[in-house]
Order: structure tokens, then sequence, then C-alpha cells
């Protein structure tokens, strides 16, 4: 199974400065799909997505171009809700605010589970800078920021030290239950319906997996490039 975006309104507007500064020198046309329009709609090549392709993938300009339009998409989003109370935003971490790539430099191959429990426990994985400026822009805004991630509890001691050690606030961590095997898009759009119960409007929600996005409870999603692995 595969998720695509059905389809993706084309936004511009007007991008907090501050936002500019993130995204990139130019103003690219902000792409705006709201979460009820992600769909799981086609079958997908999984040998597309391994450590050695998305390597190669993240040094190319489009990468960058997809990663800034999907900032840019973001900021406009925010801009668009200066002043409003009881709003979120929802983030992923993996390859979304946490940048894996040292590890899957050693592990271009293969990799294993077990491999990938010891770094995420190391808490070395450097931040994706422009997700994590967006994010403190959203907060120092007075938006809550949940984190929503595939990553089980065990995990959770090392994702805090990395996330501490990057200097990224936030308001709430979710995590799988260890040995939890439902879909990701079903776990995770349980948690922001959880969120929204809490009483917060999600307006925006960004992850590289379009399971990170689907199944609605945002006003906005930005999927950010990532050819390393598909999680259906
Ligand atoms: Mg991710």
């Amino acid at each position: 199974m595969s998720l695509v975006f059905a389809t993706c309104r084309l936004a511009s507007g007007l991008i907090a400065v501050v936002c500019l500064a993130l995204a990139s020198m130019t103003v690219p046309a902000a792409q705006s799909c709201p979460c009820g329009e992600v769909k799981l709609l086609t079958q997908v090549n999984e040998s597309d997505y391994t450590p050695k392709i998305g390597l190669s993938y993240a040094r190319t300009p489009q990468y960058k171009k997809e990663f800034d339009d999907a900032i840019s998409g973001a900021c406009a989003t925010l801009s668009k809700h200066q002043g409003e109370k009881n709003l979120a935003v929802v983030s992923d971490i993996d390859e979304t605010l946490l940048d894996n790539m040292p590890f899957f430099e050693k592990h271009e191959e293969e990799v294993e589970w077990k491999d990938f429990f010891a770094w995420v426990d190391e808490s070395k994985a450097p931040s994706l800078k422009k997700t994590a400026d967006m994010l403190a822009q959203a907060r120092k805004q007075g938006l809550a920021i949940f984190l929503v991630t595939g990553r089980m509890e065990k995990l959770r001691k090392g994702t805090i030290d990395n996330l501490v050690r990057n200097g990224i606030a936030y308001d709430g961590l979710y995590m799988r239950s260890n040995g939890d095997k439902a879909e990701a898009a079903e776990y995770k759009s349980a948690v922001r319906r959880q969120i929204e119960e809490m009483g917060y409007k999600i307006v925006l929600n960004i992850g590289d997996q379009f399971s990170d996005l689907a199944g609605g409870s945002s006003e906005d999603c930005q999927k950010l490039p990532n050819k390393i692995y598909y999680i259906p």
C-alpha cells in the first residue's frame, strides 16, 4: 500500500520574515495539502527506498527544494494564525526533526532494528535545523508543539536526551507502546484526535512520510522528502 497526495492546492501569500530566512532566499509557491486530502491510493515499489538511494537523493537540489517548499508552506500556515489561541502543531521526529543520516551512512547496505535502537540511545542525531527553527518560531508565536513519533516508549529517554541536546522545546511527546503493531497512519491519526480532544486545533502537521499525515485532524499538512525508507 502506498500513500500519496491526491491533490495539493497551490497557495501563495505573505510569509513571515523569520520564516523566509529559514526556508530559502527565494519565495517558492507554498504548497498547502490539507490532511483530509492525503489518501491511501497507489502501490509503492519498496526498492525505490533504500539508505543508498535516500542518502544520494538528500544531496540533490530537488531534495533541498522539496524541503524548503515544505518549510515555507508551514511558515505560511503559521502566519495565517497570528494571535489565535489553543492552536497546535504536530511534528514527526525521524527525518523530520532529527536527522539519522550519520546512522544510515554506516548502514547503507542493511539496517537492523537493534542497531537503530542503539543509535537512538546514543542521542546524538543532529537536528534538521529548518524544521527545528520553524517549530521554535511556532512555539514563540504561542502554538503548542506536539511530537508524534513511531519510536517506541522504550526509546523515550534516548529520544528526550537527543531533543534536549539539540535545544528543541516541545509540549508533548507521543510514542508508540512497546510492541504496538498498528499501522503508522492509524496510530498517528488517533494521537491527533487525542490532541484535539484536549482542546487544541491542529493547524499544521509535518512529517517525511505520507503515513505521518494521512487521516485528517490538521488544517495543513507538509510532506518532507525522504527516499531512505518508506513507512506504510
Ligand atoms: Mg519520520
